[in-house]
């Protein structure tokens, strides 16, 4: 195993990196502020740095023109960060279809925000490896280049209207069923429900892995430790540190276990005994939309009396931060080829 050890940065502009070379995957660790994870979330890209990358799916095909895109509706389904990113590829990528976002948890009560931040997977074992690295690439790439721009440091901020000002809306909303949607008319629908998934699309692959982590005030601490399997880790952050943390399979509770957090404070201490002196500031659990594979494919739902396209993009387990842009960019080109393949009468 290589590892190479950065210094914790001082601004966003330079991300503290843990580089564990390790499996067929590269494993990268990055920190992403919570400040820079909200941009990802709430934001849309607004400068050359953010526009979508992958020519193949993005490239202009002329849409743009085409007198039908003018009246295409798409809906997605979910506020997380796979959700937000997948709205801003398409808003961005297709910007004469109307897209919205519907959710009913938004920052900071979705498991997005539980998430370390951490840029870091683990291969699905039925899904190509090449196309694995690329989303996890593509996910890195964009993520350094908003850490890299002028605006890294208010990216919070620009996020949410950034998407808005590509055309998006954004409504909350529970959808208890793909029924609701159609009847709304939306030409297509994309699913980033995470675990939601599970009742929305009635999905029994998709299971929890609750995940508790505090924060802690360690300023002195400047340098990622996680330990072999992944278990226990001690990430430094801009203004807190966080330590974790717990995988409890098939387990649903959204409450602070008092008695996990005693044992994440004796693990990670043992790891670095001065966390022992750490003033505790914070708790939360969040729960993992687990899979055996994420689902990134489309299928023709039948719903009422129409046939409707359904781009699911969910179930990212423990990497949904670290493979939201590339997984978005795939959807992106799911709901591209939708909207060529539909049946001429239904586009009149
Ligand atoms: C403790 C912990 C640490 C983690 N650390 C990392 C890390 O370091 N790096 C990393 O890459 N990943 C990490 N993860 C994993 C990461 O948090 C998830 O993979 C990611 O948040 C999944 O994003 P999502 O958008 O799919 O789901 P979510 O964030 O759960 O969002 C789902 C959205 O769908 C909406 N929704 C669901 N059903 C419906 C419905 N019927 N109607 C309307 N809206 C609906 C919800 O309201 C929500 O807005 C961590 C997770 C935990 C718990």
């Amino acid at each position: 195993m290589r590892s190479w050890v950065y210094h914790r940065p001082t601004s966003v502009r330079t991300p503290t990196a843990v580089f564990l070379d390790i499996g067929p995957l590269a494993f990268i660790l990055v920190e992403v502020s919570a400040q820079l994870k909200q941009f990802l979330q709430l934001s849309t890209p607004s400068n050359e740095h953010w526009t979508c990358t992958r020519d193949a799916l993005v490239g202009n095909c002329g849409e743009q023109n085409h007198p039908m895109m003018k009246s295409m509706t798409v809906v997605v389904v979910g506020g997380g960060v796979v959700g937000f990113s997948t709205a801003v590829c398409i808003a961005e990528a297709l910007p004469y279809c109307s897209v919205t976002l519907i959710a009913d948890r938004f920052t900071p009560d979705t498991t997005s925000d539980v998430a370390a931040g951490i840029l870091i997977c683990s291969p699905f074992p039925d899904i190509p490896l090449e196309q694995q690295q690329r989303w996890f690439k593509e996910s890195i790439d964009h993520l350094l280049a908003i850490a890299q721009s002028e605006q890294a440091s208010e990216a919070g901020v620009l996020l949410s209207s950034g998407f808005r000002k590509a055309g998006g809306q954004v409504v909350k909303q529970k959808v208890n069923d793909l029924q609701e949607l159609s009847s709304q008319g939306y030409d297509v629908i994309v699913n980033c429900s995470g675990l939601g998934a599970k009742s929305l699309v009635g999905d029994s692959q998709v299971y929890p892995v609750r995940g508790q982590v505090l924060k802690v005030q360690a300023p002195w601490l400047q340098h990622f430790i996680r330990d072999g399997e992944g278990q226990s880790y001690i990430y430094p952050g801009m203004h807190s540190v966080t330590v974790g943390g717990t995988r409890q399979v098939d387990d649903w509770r959204l409450e602070v276990d008092p008695e996990d957090s005693q044992d994440i404070l004796e693990r990670c201490s043992s790891l670095e005994p001065s966390l022992s002196r750490a003033r505790v500031l914070g708790e939360s659990v969040g729960l993992r939309p687990s899979r055996k594979n994420v689902r990134v494919e489309r299928e023709m739902v039948l719903l009422g009396s129409r046939q409707v396209p359904v781009v699911h993009n969910y179930g990212h387990g423990g990497w949904g931060v670290s493979l939201s842009w590339g997984t978005a960019l795939e959807a992106l080109g799911l709901v591209r080829k939708c909207l060529h393949e539909r049946p001429p009468r239904a586009r009149l």
